[in-house]
């Protein structure tokens, strides 16, 4: 496994390996690496060649306030873990090398990006689509993965891609779950036990909608309610928001018909969890 810092060589390494005839697999994240993301480069190596994870605390995506300070980091063990799951290279930029002084160029993904985190976390959006877009031009891969732990951050870099005429596939894996059905984050190190048990609530409330939508209730009001009262009944828990939309234009529907999208994010404490469950 090699590991790059400098986006030329790693651009180079690609194109050689292009060249030999062989796919090549891309999986962007942030790094302190756990199932979730191991479950997209196992997924990345079954359907290519060459796997590239790019671990990066993108300083632009995160708000006045927000936790990229205390992101929690451990490269020794990202690096371990890609090694032992067949990664081929691991690619770690510095800040100053995505972001030279005088960078002003920014992709934004409008209408998607106005609803759930988009609305609570001004600029998040753009700051994931000008990486990804940069990390994309750097890799130039075949497949990108993604996961539908963050829906809506999937289905914007879809619709970039796509508008920009990226040649690249975009798949989007499912949310690897902790056994008792938290959703698997880098974030969850920061819960106390006390908060860790309080953050299945937003599970729970998405398993309840899903279970109340399968005994026929399509009244997205009601299930709402259903699930701000599973996640409020937690004493240190705080809504930031309950949806549920379509799962194109992630719009908020009054009525399920087809399929939709049931989205939660949620402060426990202090750490804002999310977590999304498709009904239909
Ligand atoms: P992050 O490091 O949090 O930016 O995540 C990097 C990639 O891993 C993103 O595409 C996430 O959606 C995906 N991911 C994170 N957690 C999970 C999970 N529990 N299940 C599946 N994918 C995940």
């Amino acid at each position: 496994m090699e590991v790059y810092r400098e986006p030329r060589l790693l651009s180079a390494k690609v194109k050689k390996i292009k060249k030999q005839g062989k796919g090549v697999g891309f999986v962007p994240t942030m790094g302190y690496l756990h199932e979730g993301h191991l479950s997209l480069t196992r997924k990345a190596k079954k359907d290519t060649d060459y796997v590239v994870v790019s671990i990066f605390v993108n300083p632009i995506q995160f708000g006045a306030g927000e936790d990229l300070k205390k992101y929690p980091r451990d490269l020794r063990r990202d690096l371990s873990l890609c090694r032992n799951n067949g990664v081929d290279a691991v690619f770690v930029p510095a800040s100053k090398t995505m972001y030279k002084p005088g960078f002003s160029t920014y992709v934004n993904v409008e209408g998607l990006t106005d609803g759930l985190c988009g609305a609570s976390r001004p600029g998040h959006f753009k700051g994931v689509t000008t990486v990804v877009a940069k990390l994309l031009n750097i890799v130039n891969p075949d497949t990108a993965y993604f996961g539908q732990k963050d829906a809506q951050q999937a289905i914007v870099i879809k619709q970039m891609a796509a508008d920009l005429d990226m040649p690249i596939k975009i798949k989007i894996m499912p949310i690897i779950r902790e056994k008792d059905g938290l959703a698997m984050s880098s974030r969850n190190v920061y819960l106390s036990p006390l908060e860790r048990k309080e953050a299945l609530s937003l599970y729970r409330s998405l398993r309840t909608v899903k279970g109340l939508w399968k005994r026929g209730e399509k009244n997205t009001e009601k299930l709402a309610r259903k699930m701000r009262d599973v996640i409020l009944k937690e004493k240190h828990a705080e809504i930031d928001y309950v949806s549920i939309v379509d799962m194109k234009a992630l719009k908020p529907i009054k009525r399920i018909s087809g399929k939709a999208l049931a989205a939660v994010a949620a402060k426990i404490g202090k750490t804002r969890l999310i977590d999304n469950i498709i009904l239909g």
